[in-house]
């Protein structure tokens, strides 16, 4: 998808807000423990490697990813910092990731097996280094028992030449809920798994952004900090306070780029499910569902000169049509997420809006939209 930087939309990347944002996290941890940005998905959407690059300005001293081609691209980019995949990879794939030194999260003895089979084969000279991860309750991918544990362990112990026993990890599926008792029982299953390891491997963590920010830590030494990162409370609205005021990174703009007087009686849009009860200007705003501008926001609004404007009719895959509450020039700004004079419209209240948490509208801009960097 080529990139929009023809037309006035854009999303615009505060850097300032994630470097105080990620500083403020660093600054909170207990010696000795570090913190790995999450920056799968395009760090969320802001931009991974210019996400990658003020993280680390910012105390960082990893990163993690969900699939190894966002590994590749930070490696790519010049970063040299250990990076960890947090989804399952193909053990074929096995060689690149010990040749690029980027660490695997293994869920089963069987995948260690068939990575240690295509280290052998392929003769690389480094190690690939292994997070073993833990099902503790999040019920996604990771060990369950003991047993198996046990097994995964004495096998990466047993004087393997081509596996690093690098960390262990679980996920907690309730740490962004007021009520901790899911939690709790996570912690028990965590503790009954990780106590029984015969040496703790050189990471050993936990905690996501809503774990960090409201839990007592679980003797760890790593922090998986991503949403926060970005300026966005982990738990939407449920729980609002935060050790440190998070500052949101992303803003979304564009321009009318067409108005128009509508007489009463008139439609507009698909369907012409919308028709003007009386006479109003209308603009239209070069962005849709295309962009990730959900089709969804039908009946939501934007703001222009600080007021609120409803988006009215359906939106178009690349365009759709706001009320103003008078005439405004061609080239006027429309603010979609962020502030303009007393309003602000958030990330948060877009997704409440489509019914949604804020990760999904984030990470749901497409490539069409440039990214600007601020700051
Ligand atoms: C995405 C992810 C994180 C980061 O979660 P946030 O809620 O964005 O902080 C941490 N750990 C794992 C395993 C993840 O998949």
């Amino acid at each position: 998808m080529v990139v929009g930087v023809h037309r006035p939309t854009q999303l615009v990347i505060d850097r300032q807000a994630l470097r105080q944002n990620i500083h403020a996290e660093v600054e909170r941890l207990k010696d000795g423990c570090d913190l790995f940005m999450v920056v799968k998905a395009n760090g969320y959407g802001h931009g991974a490697a210019q996400v990658a690059a003020v993280a680390r300005e910012a105390g960082a001293k990893g990163f993690c990813v969900a699939i190894l081609d966002e590994a590749l691209e930070l490696r790519a980019a010049g970063f040299n910092e250990p990076i960890l995949v947090l989804g399952v990879t193909n053990p074929a794939d096995a060689p690149l990731m010990a040749t690029k030194h980027i660490s695997a999260t293994v869920a089963a003895l069987d995948w260690l097996q068939a990575a240690e089979q295509y280290l052998r084969l392929a003769g690389t000279a480094d190690v690939l280094r292994v997070h073993l991860g833990l099902d503790t309750g999040m019920g996604r991918i990771g060990f369950r028992t003991v047993a198996d544990l046990k097994a995964a362990v004495d096998y990466l112990e047993d004087a393997q030449t081509h596996l690093l026993f690098e960390g262990i990890f679980t996920h907690f599926s309730t740490a962004d809920d007021p009520d901790d008792a899911y939690f709790k029982g996570q912690v028990a299953k965590w503790h009954a798994l990780v106590d029984t390891l015969p040496r703790r491997p050189r990471y050993v963590h936990v905690s996501n952004s809503a774990t960090s920010l409201w839990h007592d830590a679980c003797n760890d030494n790593l922090v998986r900090f991503g949403v926060a990162g970005y300026g966005l409370n982990p738990s939407g609205v449920a729980i609002p306070t935060t050790p440190y005021p998070l500052q949101p990174a992303m803003s979304l703009t564009s321009e009318l780029v067409y108005t128009k007087r509508l007489q009463a009686g008139q439609s507009v849009s698909y369907g012409a499910t919308y028709t003007a009860e009386n006479d109003e200007w209308v603009g239209t705003v070069p962005i849709g569902y295309a962009d990730g501008y959900e089709r969804r926001l039908q009946g939501f609004h934007v703001l222009v000169d600080g007021q609120l404007c409803e988006i009215i009719g359906r939106v178009c895959m690349d365009q759709m049509m706001i009320r103003l509450p008078r005439q405004y020039a061609r080239g006027t700004r429309v603010t979609l997420i962020g502030r303009d004079g007393n309003q602000r419209i958030s990330l948060q209240d877009v997704a409440d809006y489509c019914g949604t948490i804020h990760y999904e509208i984030a990470c749901g801009f497409t490539q069409r939209v440039p990214r600007l960097y601020i700051n």
